[in-house]
């Protein structure tokens, strides 16, 4: 290649990393003011045990909705948040909004686990574990309708605060699962160490369930290391009914995905965890 196709290279590379810089500075600016405009909300996925066919569970998933730009993905400002520091605050929008949620739901005699993701930053917030107790007993939410949902990653960037927390989590009744597992390359020992109650098996592996062998061994894997421990499992990303019926051969628990339904609002949750037996 030419100096000169180099040097145009550069610029144009440059623009595309300015444009985005601005961008970024737009977003992070709005997301100072979404909390307070009320921008965000949650919306619940099903869970689905497949033994009884019944929804038992919810996993809460933060939106943000943008006056402009419509609905941003979460995948596009939590990163946002956690760098500028916003984490904290909207986190604890977000377990106090899930734990009014659950305890609507307990009132109306739905028996519903809630699902909280929880980032790398807020779950090194030494304030955290005070929320998260507080946010319940502000709601009346029981804590065992309560999962506090983590990665690989994040429990493994400091193990031993992790191992902590989540017990004194989990002494205080709240369930703690494992998100995205099995795409991490901690030590599976190590993490095993950990106070779980939930793996939840990443989608990655459920992808080619059907067609892959070394998923499927994969997935036969981690349900023997769960049951020999105790730990239920939830596949993550079913999205038809032959992913399902392979993921219910290997002895998975329950699963969350698009066959099941869409993040939904809290209402329809409702319709369909009163409704719901096993799709065939
Ligand atoms: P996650 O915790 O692993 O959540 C599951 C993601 O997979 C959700 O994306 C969900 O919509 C998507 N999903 C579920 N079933 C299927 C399926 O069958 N097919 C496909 N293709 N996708 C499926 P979403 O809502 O965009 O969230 C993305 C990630 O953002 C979450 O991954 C989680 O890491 C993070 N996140 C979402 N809400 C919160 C929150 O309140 N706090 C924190 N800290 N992170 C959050
Ligand atoms: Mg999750
Ligand atoms: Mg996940
Ligand atoms: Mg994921």
């Amino acid at each position: 290649r030419s100096a000169r196709q180099q040097g145009k290279q550069l610029v144009a590379a440059n623009l595309q990393a300015g444009r985005s810089a601005a961008i970024a500075l737009d977003i992070e600016r709005d997301l100072r003011h979404a909390l307070e405009r009320d921008q965000f909300h949650l919306v619940y996925q099903p869970q689905m045990d497949l033994r009884s066919g019944r929804i038992v569970g919810a996993e809460a998933l933060l939106r943000w909705q943008h006056p402009e730009r419509g609905l941003v993905s979460p995948v596009d400002f939590i990163p946002v948040l956690e760098e500028v520091g916003l984490i904290s605050a909207v986190g604890f929008w977000v377990i106090t909004e899930a734990c009014r949620q659950a305890q609507e739901w307990e009132a109306k005699g739905l028996n519903l686990r809630v699902g909280i993701n929880l980032s790398a930053r807020q779950f090194l917030d030494p304030m955290l574990f005070d929320s998260i107790v507080g946010a319940c007993r502000g709601t009346g939410a029981s804590p065992r309708l309560v999962e506090l949902e983590i990665t690989e990653s994040l429990a493994m960037q400091d193990p031993e605060h992790a191992i902590n927390l989540l017990k004194r989590l989990r002494e205080n009744g709240f369930k703690i699962a494992i998100d995205d597992f099995g795409i991490g390359y901690s030590s599976l020992e190590y993490l095993l160490r950990f106070p779980l109650d939930t793996i939840k098996i990443d989608r990655a592996f459920v992808n080619n369930i059907t067609n892959s062998q070394a998923d499927r061994a994969i997935v036969r894997a981690i349900t023997a290391i769960a049951q020999t421990l105790g730990l239920s499992t939830i596949a993550e990303g079913i999205e038809t009914l032959r992913q399902c019926d392979f993921i219910e051969a290997l002895g998975v628990n329950e699963i969350q995905g698009y066959l099941i339904g869409k993040p939904m609002a809290p209402s329809d949750l409702e319709v369909l965890a009163s409704s719901f037996s096993r799709p065939d």
